[in-house]
């Protein structure tokens, strides 16, 4: 069955990977003696199961402290911009040593094996594309609430114990934040499986470090060729950066697939993006998503500036129904007494489900209507 680790997780059969991790012990070691080649070392054979004793720091622990020293020297993601972030020093993320979220909260969305979800958004990210819908949240990551690794590790537990069956880590993107992200695992007081929701432009290194800490990957594979990315991301070299993290992912646990149709990009980016997967991943859950929206730089973008036409919503179907592709029939009846509708127009829209005692979840929140939701929440001023 497909998701099947992760699904064993969510129901509570099975323990999550970072508490796996985290009851591995390393032995009597002093992380901060070791150099950083040693420790990545250890790190290879702790995943490998070895050695394995009962005193002594964790694997998670080791994991932590190779997170925080790639801050140093930041190459947690393919931009490798090597800056000292510790130090003050920005990259093309813009993140600081802080991490920050500007949304949680308990939703369902398009997934179904993940809902109810508790889904987190982070502040800042390591591409600029046009069609961003949280592009404010993007640019300045000193927006949201501060990640304080117990607090959040408490929140997320919470979350777990009002019925999510996950933490969704999104962004922005999760990968800028991994050492607050690792940090705050071992606070987390109910058990709960983890979904790294991300671009997948991971460095390696940040891709053996989530291994044994993720039970699921949803990655959205955004461009099919470097072109693309560049004109429409401002990202150098995606193409093969994706392709490789989503080979290694598979290799470790669970993997959704997920893209996004743009307009005007069905030959360019779906199509070697639906090959790839047809040759590589097969059976991987692919995602094929058609609620494009303009925002942001989209809208003075002559290609990006429209929804899709019918045409290309048809094409994208036929191509990836051609290639036997593995697409997702999550689009199931919701819950009997459940309504979904549509609501408002334009940029500020939106689907809501309805249930039957009244209380209401929101998909695909706009930026603008998180806001707002944020302030009702808190009782503060909606200007
Ligand atoms: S996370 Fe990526 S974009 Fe940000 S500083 Fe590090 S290497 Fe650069």
């Amino acid at each position: 069955m497909a998701l099947e680790l992760y699904r064993s997780v969510a129901a509570g059969k099975r323990l999550p990977a970072y508490v796996r991790t985290a009851r591995r012990r390393l032995g009597p070691i002093n992380l901060e003696e070791l150099d950083t080649h040693e420790l990545w070392a250890l790190h290879d054979a702790g995943a490998r199961g070895h050695p394995s004793t009962d005193s002594g720091p964790s694997l998670l622990d080791l994991k932590i402290e190779l997170a925080e020293r790639m801050l140093g020297e930041c190459r947690l993601c393919e931009h490798q911009c090597g800056v000292d972030r510790r130090g003050g020093e920005a990259g093309i993320c813009g993140v600081g040593t802080n991490s920050r979220y500007f949304f949680e909260q308990i939703i369902w969305g398009e997934e179904a094996p993940l809902n109810p979800s508790h889904e987190v958004f982070f502040s800042g990210c390591n591409m600029r594309c046009k069609f961003c819908y949280s592009w404010e949240t993007i640019l300045d990551p000193g927006r949201g609430m501060p990640v304080l690794p117990e607090e959040f590790g408490r929140l997320i537990g919470r979350r777990r114990r009002e019925g999510a069956l996950n933490v969704n880590l999104i962004g922005g993107e999760p990968t800028v934040h991994l050492p607050s992200i690792l940090r705050s695992l071992g606070f987390i007081d109910s058990p709960t499986a983890v979904v790294w929701n991300s671009n997948f432009l991971m460095s390696q290194h940040t891709v053996r470090l989530l291994n044994g800490i993720v039970d699921l990957y949803v990655g959205d594979f955004r461009f099919g060729n470097d072109a693309c990315a560049q004109a429409v991301a401002g990202t150098d070299g995606y193409f093969e950066a994706a392709a490789r993290n989503f080979r290694l992912a598979a290799g470790t646990g669970d993997v959704i697939v997920r893209h996004l149709v743009l307009p005007g990009h069905v030959d360019c980016c779906l199509r070697p993006i639906a090959e790839w997967m047809a040759e590589n991943l097969p059976e991987t859950p692919f995602n094929l998503m058609f609620q494009y929206m303009p925002f942001y730089e989209a809208l003075n973008d002559p290609m990006l500036c429209r929804s899709l036409t019918p045409q290309e919503e048809c094409d994208a179907r036929r191509l990836v129904l051609s290639l036997g592709l593995n697409i997702s029939r999550w689009n199931r009846p919701l819950p009997q007494g459940t309504e979904r509708r549509e609501v408002g127009s334009g940029e500020i829209s939106t689907t809501i489900i309805v249930r039957p005692d009244g209380r209401v979840a929101v998909m695909h929140l706009h930026s603008q209507l998180m806001n707002l939701a944020r302030a009702l929440k808190s009782g503060g001023d909606t200007k």
